[in-house]
């Protein structure tokens, strides 16, 4: 008989995973993944996808191929086309979540109003009132999620429909109607291309030109499908050709100056030299920045769409709204039936409006009074066991979430690994380290693409670029592995064995 003892029990975590989003899907899959079934997801909206459950305009798609804008483990051989419209990503996410039966483990249409640290474990609370108890909390509450709607004078009088991009109303006819679309970044160029040619008229209004990337689509053939499904283990190299070739593109020409940027700043300028051909009209739409210093806007088809006689770019500022229409400040009224906020979102509104009270009462919203921050990406000194996905600098525009999300889940599972284990109870990031990880982040901004000067949601209250500022690979080196001495790890006794 063998007097080796046997390995204690792995202890069992609750875990609250905040948003039912790609995020909290991937989370709750790694999860199940390693045996843990004792967790919970919580969703403000009535069902999976998170932003691809709330965007749901005409013309919507992703800018990111979709063989690489999905689950390492869960790939799909189905995807229509390299670029896939949001509703085939929405139904994906749903298939994930409904095959490894997360429905049963949502609460749907239950926000998160706060959480505190009490007793050596998060007490949640949910809007309604419900209360429930953690040993971890994962924040998947997403990046672009709060809408801007923009402080137009009389925006309440206008007499038809109005909308928040992210608010689509389905039921407001649009075919054979007046559309005004306010908002020129990446919803607004999409929603252009698909109403402009449905439209009776259609008025877009420019604050600020965009540059465009002619990124193109293609359709993928039926025996391509077939042969994805019948040697699924192909999925993987196309997943990293498509990482590898975004990663070198504009993961690089963001962060370094160099040739790369300056190939993708030409194919904008070349693009716009060539798609319009009339050269007053192509003025209006050259901005005065450089490319790629707003998240750079992807397609192909939107500037054609200005041929037509009933489209119209209206670039004279907006003085304000009244009942018929738009009118701008040279007291043109642009009437309309249907008015679009394509205006954006609060970017540096991350786990908001949840409040987190850590130990000693310290509250995430005063902490974060001046810009949302946190250690590489993932953790929140003075706050144990939260961990979060997505969180502020992740290296979002231009990359795939999926992939930054799945390294911050596989850092997560790390965590949460050494506490089932009994190695410790609890974790937070320190401060010094925090402060480290934040002064090298300001280190490297000046020479990112996003602070050449112009303004963008990038941009917090203190005017720098709030964005990961270097090559999407020093992520995962960063989150490799967890380094012990950047973080408070606290250990009561571990647990007997049986
Ligand atoms: P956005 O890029 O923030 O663009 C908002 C637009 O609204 C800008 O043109 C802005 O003009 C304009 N605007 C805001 N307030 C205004 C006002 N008061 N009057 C006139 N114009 C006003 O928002 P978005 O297009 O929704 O895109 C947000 C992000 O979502 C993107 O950058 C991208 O990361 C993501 N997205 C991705 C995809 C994809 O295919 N992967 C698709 C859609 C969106 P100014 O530039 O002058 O501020």
């Amino acid at each position: 008989m063998s007097n080796i003892a046997a390995p204690p029990p792995l202890r069992t975590p609750r875990v609250a995973i905040i948003g039912a989003g790609m995020s909290g899907i991937g989370m709750a899959c790694k999860l199940q993944q390693a045996g843990i079934e004792s967790f919970e997801l919580f969703e403000q909206w009535s069902d999976f996808g998170g932003t691809w459950h709330a965007n749901t305009y005409p013309g919507l798609s992703c800018d990111v191929p979709s063989r690489y804008y999905q689950y390492t483990f869960a790939p799909n051989p189905d995807w229509g086309s390299v670029l896939s419209p949001g509703a085939e990503i929405s139904a994906y996410l749903h298939r994930v979540a409904d095959q490894h039966g997360l429905r049963a483990k949502t609460s749907f249409s239950t926000p998160v109003a706060d959480a505190e640290w009490t007793g050596g474990e998060w007490l949640l609370r949910t809007q309604a009132g419900r209360e429930a108890r953690f040993d971890f909390l994962i924040t998947a509450t997403g990046g672009l999620v709060r809408t801007r709607k923009p402080a137009i004078p009389g925006l309440e009088d206008f007499a038809g429909a109005c909308f928040h991009s992210a608010e689509w109303e389905h039921d407001v006819p649009l075919d054979g109607r007046r559309i005004g679309v306010i908002g020129t970044g990446s919803t607004g160029m999409q929603i252009t291309r698909d109403l402009a040619p449905r439209a009776s008229h259609f008025s877009l209004f420019q604050r600020t030109p965009q540059w465009i990337l002619p990124l193109p689509n293609f359709r993928y053939h039926g025996w391509s499908k077939a042969v994805y499904r019948r040697f699924p283990t192909l999925q993987r190299p196309a997943y990293d050709f498509w990482r590898v070739a975004f990663e070198a593109s504009f993961g690089r020409g963001t962060v370094k100056p160099g040739l790369v940027r300056r190939a993708i700043q030409a194919a904008c300028r070349v693009h716009l030299r060539v798609a319009v051909k009339d050269p007053a009209l192509r003025e209006r739409f050259r901005p005065d920045f450089v490319p790629m210093c707003k998240r750079l806007v992807m397609g192909t088809g939107f500037y054609k769409r200005f041929e037509r006689e009933t489209v119209e770019l209206v670039d004279t500022a907006i003085d304000h709204v009244e009942a018929a229409g738009v009118v701008t400040v040279d007291s043109v009224l642009h009437p309309l039936d249907v008015l679009v906020l394509a205006t954006g979102f609060d970017a540096h509104a991350f786990v908001q409006p949840m409040e987190l009270t850590g130990p000693g009462g310290v509250r995430l919203s005063e902490v974060w009074d001046e810009e949302p921050f946190g250690y590489r990406t993932v953790g929140l000194p003075g706050f144990p066991n939260v961990l979060m996905l997505i969180g502020p600098h992740s290296p979002f525009g231009n990359q795939s979430l999926f992939a930054i999300s799945e390294t911050q889940q596989d850092f997560a599972m790390d965590a949460i690994g050494r506490w089932r284990r009994g190695e410790l109870d609890t974790l937070a990031p320190t401060q010094a380290a925090t402060e480290r990880f934040m002064a090298d982040v300001r280190a490297a901004v000046p020479d990112t693409v996003w602070a050449s000067g112009c303004d963008s949601w990038y941009l917090g209250k203190d005017g720098l670029p709030h964005a990961w500022p270097w090559l999407p690979g020093r992520h995962r080196e960063l989150l490799a592995q967890l380094e012990e001495a950047d973080w408070e790890l606290h250990r009561d006794e571990p647990p007997v064995a049986a």
